[in-house]
């Protein structure tokens, strides 16, 4: 490198870390954020690949500011770009978005600004973008560069393809010299092939970071009464605070959210089955208000960027690990300890089933379907540390084998050897024909004359009564072990009934050992669980460094301002920058910009009323 040139690198940096701090108001950057920031700022392709709440919007943000001209960000819903130009318009960047719901007179003044070079940052809907009228547009506008974020739905075998994605391979075409960031926070090769084929971006360096979510806790339960189950979860760890509950069907959806609601918490429900204005409504409360739980299918959360979401629960079993790992990852965006959490039964294994075979799909499509579900089949009935494992999948190994936060750390579960209950189950199955589900096995093997027993005349065979010596859960446990082993499979045109499989033998002629975890039933000890620190649970999680009362204040201070401003609350603040707050408790404004998500703007327009609100506390 030539003197003048490091001397422009030097340049560079001082500039990026000033506008940082000025702007966003952070202190320094995060994992690859700097060397992203350095490559684009200087006028380089990239594709990013970094886990939700990794700090993707910085990476094309920043650069953006650094370079002349105007970033356009490619963003796949409205409600996203949204947020993120509130946000931006209060750090005080000059950011506008492009999309349907703007009039006719709202867009063309936005495209004269454009055009006038008084933008920093526009987001656009990718169908608008690849309208004649648009590109020609920003063909006679001085572009920064192009960021498409949410890269990953130009994969087709991915779960958010959205078709009008392909269309930005043009971008590359047309627009040759702007530099292009892709960011993603999925993983996998496929898709990360896909993108860079497509976005024109294989000879562009690729900067992956760690996948891991430190701050979530993973727990994956025994399903047996999922509401009440799901409500002593939220009483336990998470009143008042906000949540995403995942379920399958919209009829489960409205019973859940009923059921939440009866108990006093603030639930919400969200499918494509309920008119679009109460759909959006919901939505909203659930950005704006602090507390509310959304009950809501998979069509909810792609591009909900809310920081402070607590928890996300799962009734019923995703499709996938990749899927899971991405409904889960709406979780603590901000960093703060939050939870996954999953009540999973032998019936969600037999309903994902079904769902693959009598799904449309190719052969193909069948077997990579089925695939997927047996690791994630796999991963609920791990005994080993769950965030090995789900790291492991997207090709990550670590050689830190215990992570401490999930609930196998915490509890780690005893395993025994269960051959010999194997042996019963498999055998029970073999000689009531591979007929049966789940509930009759375990009826002949404790040995109740049921009507459907009787009927049969199972109480005649051999096996009949064999397994008193585990109750019906256990049993239970064993079939869901047995089948996420692959020594028994759930046919699920045979309305999910139990049939052997070509490993089967080898367990029923001792060949094979099966080691089963233990049901333990009942609740985890509490004790155990670490409180207090980062990984801490209940509701010690609630606690701040700062001074509980402080922390209310703010809060109720923020809400007004938002409400006014008519703006989301982790617009105006987030709630790490509150805790920030309370804990330093700050008397002048000059130590108010020191904490963290305070920048120039958010000073001018709020210090005053920050230390007047910190000030009162003190009295
Ligand atoms: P992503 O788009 O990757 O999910 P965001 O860009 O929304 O993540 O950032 C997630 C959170 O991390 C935001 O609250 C943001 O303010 C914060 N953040 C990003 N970069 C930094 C940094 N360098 N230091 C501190 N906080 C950061
Ligand atoms: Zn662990």
């Amino acid at each position: 490198m030539t003197l003048a040139a490091s001397r422009l690198d030097d340049d560079l940096d001082a500039r990026a870390l000033s506008t940082l701090n000025h702007v966003f108001g952070l202190p320094g950057f995060r994992g690859h954020q700097e060397q992203i920031v350095r490559h684009v700022a200087g006028g380089g392709d990239c594709l990013v690949l970094m886990p939700t709440g990794g700090g993707k919007s910085l990476c094309y943000q920043l650069p953006a500011l650094l370079r002349d001209g105007c970033g356009i960000v490619v963003s796949p819903l409205i409600a996203l770009m949204r947020d993120q130009v509130a946000g931006l318009l209060e750090a005080g960047v000059r950011a506008a978005a492009l999309n349907s719901s703007l009039s006719y007179a709202e867009a063309d003044a936005i495209e004269r600004q454009l055009l006038a070079g008084e933008l920093d940052l526009l987001y656009v809907a990718p169908e608008r973008l690849l309208t004649p009228r648009c590109l020609s547009m920003l063909a006679r506008a001085k572009l920064s560069l192009f960021a498409i974020d949410e890269a990953h739905c130009v994969s087709q075998w991915g779960h958010d393809f959205r078709p009008e994605y392909v269309g930005l391979s043009a971008i590359a075409e047309k627009f040759p010299n702007v530099p292009r960031i892709a960011l993603t926070a999925t993983a996998d090769a496929l898709t990360r092939r896909e993108i860079t084929e497509r976005l024109g971006l294989t000879e562009a360096p690729c900067f992956v970071s760690s996948f891991d979510r430190p701050n979530i806790r993973y727990t994956i339960v025994d399903k047996q009464n999922a509401p009440a189950q799901l409500k002593a979860f939220i009483a336990d760890k998470h009143t008042g605070h906000s949540g995403v509950v995942y379920c399958l069907s919209r009829a489960k959806v409205e019973d859940t959210a009923a059921a939440l609601c009866k108990a006093g918490i603030t639930a919400l429900p969200y499918h494509a089955g309920l008119p679009a204005g109460t759909r959006a409504a919901n939505q909203d409360r659930f950005i704006n208000e602090d507390g509310v739980v959304i009950v809501a299918t998979i069509a909810f959360g792609m591009g909900i960027d809310k920081p402070d979401v607590r928890f996300v629960a799962h009734l019923d079993l995703p499709k996938s690990i990749e899927a899971y790992y991405q409904e889960t990852g709406r979780a603590g965006r901000d960093g703060k300890p939050s939870d996954a959490w999953m009540a999973y039964g032998l019936s969600d294994i037999v309903q994902q089933r079904r769902m693959i075979d009598e799904s449309t799909g190719s052969e193909a499509f069948k077997r990579v379907s089925a695939g997927k579900l047996d690791a994630l089949v796999g991963l609920c009935e791990s005994t080993g540390c769950r965030r090995t494992r789900l790291l492991g999948y997207f090709g990550e190994t670590s050689t830190d084998l215990q992570c401490g936060n999930c609930d196998n750390c915490l509890n780690p579960p005893k395993v025994q050897d269960g051959t010999v209950a194997a042996q019963k189950l498999l055998s029970c199955a073999y000689r009531t024909g591979q007929r049966f589900g789940a509930q009759h096995l375990i009826d002949v093997l404790l040995g109740r004359l049921t009507e459907r027993v009787g009927q049969f005349g199972h109480d005649k065979l051999s096996v009949f009564g064999i397994g008193g010596e585990l109750n019906e859960k256990q049993w239970r446990a064993v079939i869901r072990q047995l089948v996420s082993l692959g020594h028994l499979h759930p046919d699920s045109e045979a309305f999910g009934a139990l049939k052997l499989t070509e490993t089967s033998r080898t367990v029923l002629k001792g060949e094979t050992q099966v080691m089963l975890r233990e049901q333990t039933g009942g609740r985890p000890p509490r004790a155990r669980s670490r409180r207090g620190d980062l990984v801490g649970g209940g509701a010690a999680r609630d606690a701040t460094a700062g001074d509980p009362e402080l922390f209310a204040a703010l809060k109720a201070w923020r809400a007004s301002v938002a409400r006014e401003r008519g703006v989301p609350a982790y617009v105006v603040l987030h709630d790490a920058t509150m805790d920030g707050i309370a804990a330093a408790r700050p008397r002048s404004l000059d130590e108010l910009r020191g904490i963290a998500g305070i920048g120039d703007k958010k000073l001018e327009h709020y210090g005053a009323a920050l230390l007047a609100v910190i000030d009162a506390a003190r009295r």
